[in-house]
This record gives structure tokens, C-alpha cells and sequence, in this order.
């Protein structure tokens, strides 16, 4: 049985924090002429929002923010959706979900679906309307 926290879908490497409170990510943040990529912790509970930065690194509202994987470095973007990233999730009793969450600074909305069948289980947020439509077709999560 796999620990609970969150993992990348892509390389399977846990990206929890020991105790589990946050979700510890990069984030590729681009301009026009210049992107840099910076440490992002999440909280790691779906629902919870406001990601802590580096010092000196402060985010507008509408920011845009290309979560990677901090082991295997790939994009978390999921491309049938590329409003949210995701990441598996997996609960004290073992169980395996994948969550998706928005990458935008500032927008708030957070789903949770069934690995087997891609079904919505739950989903959180005050933005979560705008883009609940898109989570109900049928989406590529990183080819499963
Ligand atoms: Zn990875």
C-alpha cells in the first residue's frame, strides 16, 4: 500500500512533504523574455488554497504558473485541460485518486476523480463552476 500524500502521475515519486501539510512542487514562472523556476508548496488538502513562494517572489492575480515535478522535472500540466495541473492522490486507507487543481494565481478550483473510471468524486473552490464542464468530458490524464 502506497503512503498517503500526493505523487507525481508521471514518475510516481512521492511529492508530500513527510507530515503530509504540504505538497512541495517547482513552478516554472515566464515572461516574455525571461522564465524562472521556483520552489511552490501547496497545502495538501484539497480545498486549501494560497501557495507559499521563495521570498522575494510575489505573484499578480491572473499569474500563470507551470507546476513540474521536482524529481522527474516534467510538466504537471494536464494537456486535455490545460487550465489545472494534476497529481495522484492517495488517502490513509490506500486509496489512489487523482486531483487537479487550477494554475492560475488567484482562481480558486480543485477536483478530485476516480483513477478507473475519470469520474468526478468531489470538487472545491468558488471558481469551480467555470470549469467543471470541461472535467465531465472524457480526459487524457498523462496517458491513463
Ligand atoms: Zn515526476
Amino acid at each position: 500500500m502506497q503512503k498517503e500524500g500526493f505523487y507525481c502521475p508521471l514518475c510516481s515519486a512521492r511529492v508530500s512533504s513527510d507530515d503530509n501539510s504540504v505538497v512541495k512542487l517547482k513552478g516554472k514562472l515566464k515572461s516574455d523574455k525571461f522564465s524562472v523556476i521556483v520552489n511552490i508548496d501547496i497545502p495538501a488538502t484539497p480545498g486549501k488554497y494560497g501557495g507559499a513562494f521563495p521570498e522575494g517572489v510575489f505573484l499578480e492575480e491572473g499569474a500563470e504558473v507551470e507546476f513540474i515535478c521536482p524529481h522527474c522535472k516534467q510538466s504537471l500540466t494536464i494537456e486535455d485541460n490545460p487550465s489545472h495541473s494534476a497529481l495522484f492522490m492517495v488517502n490513509e486507507d490506500g486509496k489512489k485518486k487523482i486531483m487537479a487543481f487550477n494554475r492560475t494565481y488567484g482562481k480558486h478550483s480543485s477536483f478530485v476523480f476516480s483513477v478507473d473510471t475519470k469520474k468526478l468524486l468531489a470538487s472545491y473552490g468558488e471558481d469551480q463552476n467555470k470549469y467543471v464542464e470541461k472535467f465531465n468530458k472524457d480526459i487524457n490524464y498523462f496517458g491513463f
